[in-house]
């Protein structure tokens, strides 16, 4: 608040007062949504670049709103994150996409499903018994999981790092989410126990006119092959971006040009007719 009144108190900053207004309602609707099973999982393709082939698919929340249609993760996440609403949340997701990655592993499809963690499920203290119970309970092998998660959990790198390796140790994949934006850095990279780097969408956008960007995809191919982590490219939408990935040695993409995220029917279209 910028402007203080002569006896200290700040004065009344309405913008704020609706924010938090917003924020009261959003809550009471998530909580009222989670009940109601408004929420709805999509699958996002993940392909090798070069063959087109099939590799995996990211999770990815939908909430569809009896009234006001479909709610973007990025509008409702951060306020479940706040009011803890995602540990229920988080957990619901996760059963989903094991449960339906299980049905499709039965079907003869072997995919692996990655799933969006945020840094306050990390910090969950019963995260990995929840995690491996919901595999227990699904069927799901743990080899089929992949879970996502953003360095911002670095900053508490000691107790991120204890949780990673549990999970690991229970068979279970890890990704570093928008590589590139946050704390990483390739000095501390190579202590990190996690197996795939996914390459901020940032860094893809103007990759096929800009030479930093190739640079610096390059880069992190290089390391991440001496540390044998693998790398994906996320945002890809155009062919051109794909080629120059190619070129800098990205296998694994995942973006518009090759699909949108799907509603499960949608993919399941998607996995019978590639
Ligand atoms: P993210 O994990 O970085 O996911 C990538 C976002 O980019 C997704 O947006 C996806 O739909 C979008 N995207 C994919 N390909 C392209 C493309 O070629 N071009 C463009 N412009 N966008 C593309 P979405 O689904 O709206 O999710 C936004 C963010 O919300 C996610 O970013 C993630 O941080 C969070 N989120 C989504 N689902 C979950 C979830 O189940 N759990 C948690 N904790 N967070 C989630
Ligand atoms: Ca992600
Ligand atoms: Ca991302
Ligand atoms: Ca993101």
């Amino acid at each position: 608040v910028k402007s203080q009144g002569r006896n200290g108190y700040a004065f009344f900053d309405p913008t704020m007062e609706a924010k938090s207004l917003e924020r009261i309602l959003m809550e009471n609707e998530l909580r009222k949504a989670i009940e109601q099973e408004q929420f709805h999982i999509y699958y996002q393709p993940k392909m090798d670049i070069a063959t087109q082939q099939l590799t995996g698919m990211e999770a990815l929340v939908r909430w569809i709103h009896p009234e006001l249609g479909v709610i973007s993760p990025g509008r409702f996440i951060p306020v479940a994150e706040e009011t803890g609403l995602i540990v229920e949340l988080g957990e619901w997701i996760l059963r989903e996409a094991c449960k339906q990655n299980k049905k499709w592993q039965d079907e003869g499809h072997q995919l692996k499903v990655s799933v969006n963690l945020s840094a306050r499920q990390i910090f969950q203290k019963d995260l990995v018994e929840m995690v491996t119970r919901i595999l227990g309970e699904t069927g799901l092998a743990p080899a089929w999981l992949e879970l996502e998660i953003t360095e911002s959990i670095f900053v508490k790198m000691e107790e991120a790092t204890v949780v990673l390796k549990q999970l690991r140790d229970a068979g279970i994949q890890i990704s570093i989410d928008d590589f590139g934006t946050g704390y990483s850095s390739f000095s501390y990279i190579k202590s990190l126990p996690v197996d795939t780097i996914k390459i901020d969408a940032s860094f893809i956008r103007d990759i096929h006119h800009n030479q930093e960007s190739q640079a610096i995809v390059k880069a992190i191919v290089t390391i991440a092959d001496s540390l044998q982590m693998n790398v994906i490219a996320e945002g890809i939408e155009l062919d051109d971006q794909a080629e120059a990935l190619q070129q800098n040695g990205c296998v694994h993409g995942q973006g518009y040009l090759f699909s949108k995220p799907l509603a499960t029917a949608d993919f399941e279209h998607f996995l019978l007719n590639r």
